[in-house]
């Protein structure tokens, strides 16, 4: 039996999340095998509840389970909160509590999404298939010092971008590893002309890679790759970089596909149970109107089956189930296009 923890979150969150179970609930059914699930408060729903994004009873909740399956977080009824109790803070708190280091995100272009895609017709055909890993739990979002001030009659702040030795190692192995199941190939991304950090973190890719010389290694500013990215990525297969870069990567190469209710994600740690969610955010301008695309939830289910149980089968069970769905016509409204069938979130 496995044990899932549900965090339903805000906005669309309830809405895909109640989806994505009950697709798992057919896999269990086909393949025989139980899921248990337990619900949990997370982000803006957890501040009504309790006054705080995360509450002590969702971080044992989580613990205990062998996986994590997230909707979304936030919204603009929470805009006006106190910075340090913010819907996110619940997500940061969670990856942070969990020890999450590695994001892992695949940005997929679906043959029959192509229309939606934003890249020239001929690099389309190219195809799109990049995952980007990004560090989690360290660099600049989290660095100290940290602060907001005054000085000399001026307001200012400031942020530490600071990596150790073992973040960079654990976050470069996740990348190889998983290079070695798709095309071999890792783009480490830094900004090591002009960061000491990023020096470092060259250095220890490199030495990291000499344990997987079968993958091929190479190196990009992070200004280049962003653009390099929209220009042609079939010159990418795995992209691994820190925490800030990854950030914005990982949301770019997620734009370029079009299809942003279709990207699932997985957060993964060492020894504790990993965390699903989509791309998306909670969506608030269309939540409660089934309205929203529960396919990207669907497909963190398939990455949840693949990466923290191992049943691969199952996991190919429902991407083929997403592509059938796709290739049947039916669309939601972020995806849909002149002649296929617009259905809502529980069709
Ligand atoms: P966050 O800060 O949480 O990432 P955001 O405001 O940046 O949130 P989203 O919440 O992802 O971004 O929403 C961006 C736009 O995409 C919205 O117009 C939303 O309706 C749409 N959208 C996001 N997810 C979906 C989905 N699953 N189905 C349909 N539309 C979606
Ligand atoms: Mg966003």
């Amino acid at each position: 039996m496995k044990k899932i923890c549900v965090l339903p979150g805000d906005g669309i969150g309830p809405e895909i999340v109640a989806q994505a179970l009950a697709v798992l609930d057919k896999v269990g059914e086909r393949f025989n095998h139980s899921f248990e699930y337990e619900e949990a408060l997370i982000g803006g729903a957890a501040i009504d509840a309790d006054g705080v994004p995360l509450p002590e009873e969702t971080v044992a909740k989580c613990r205990k389970a062998d996986a994590v399956l997230l909707g979304a977080v936030g919204g603009p009824k929470w805009d006006e909160i106190d910075p340090s109790i913010r819907p996110e803070k619940g997500l940061l708190g969670i990856r942070k509590e969990l020890g999450l280091f590695a994001n892992v995100r695949p940005a997929t272009l679906f043959p029959q999404l192509k229309e939606s895609c934003y890249l020239r017709p001929d690099i389309v055909e190219k195809g799109l298939d990049v995952m980007v890993v990004r560090e989690l739990t360290g660099g600049i979002y989290f660095g100290e010092p940290r602060m907001d001030g005054e000085k000399d009659g001026q307001r200012y702040g400031f942020n530490t971008m600071v990596y150790y030795e073992d973040e960079i190692r654990r976050i470069a192995r996740v990348a190889f590893e998983a290079a070695r199941k798709r095309d071999g190939r890792v783009c480490s991304v830094d900004k090591a002309n002009v960061l000491d950090v990023s020096r470092v973190w060259r250095e220890i890719v490199i030495d990291e890679h000499a344990n997987y010389s079968d993958v091929e290694l190479t190196h990009m500013y992070v200004d280049n790759a962003a653009m390099q990215l929209v220009r042609d990525p079939s010159q990418f297969d795995v992209m691994v970089t820190g925490n800030l870069f990854g950030d914005i990567l990982s949301d770019e190469a997620a734009a370029i596909t079009g299809s942003i209710g279709m990207l699932p994600s997985a957060s993964l740690g060492a020894g504790n149970p990993g965390l699903f969610e989509p791309i998306h955010g909670s969506a608030p301008d269309i939540a409660g109107q089934d309205k929203a695309n529960p396919l990207a939830t669907i497909l963190s289910i398939s990455m949840m089956l693949r990466h923290a149980f191992d049943m691969a089968k199952e996991a190919d069970c429902i991407d083929k189930a997403v592509q059938d769905t796709l290739s049947n016509g039916l669309r939601t409204g972020d995806i849909m296009s002149e002649g296929y069938r617009l259905v809502g979130c529980r069709e």
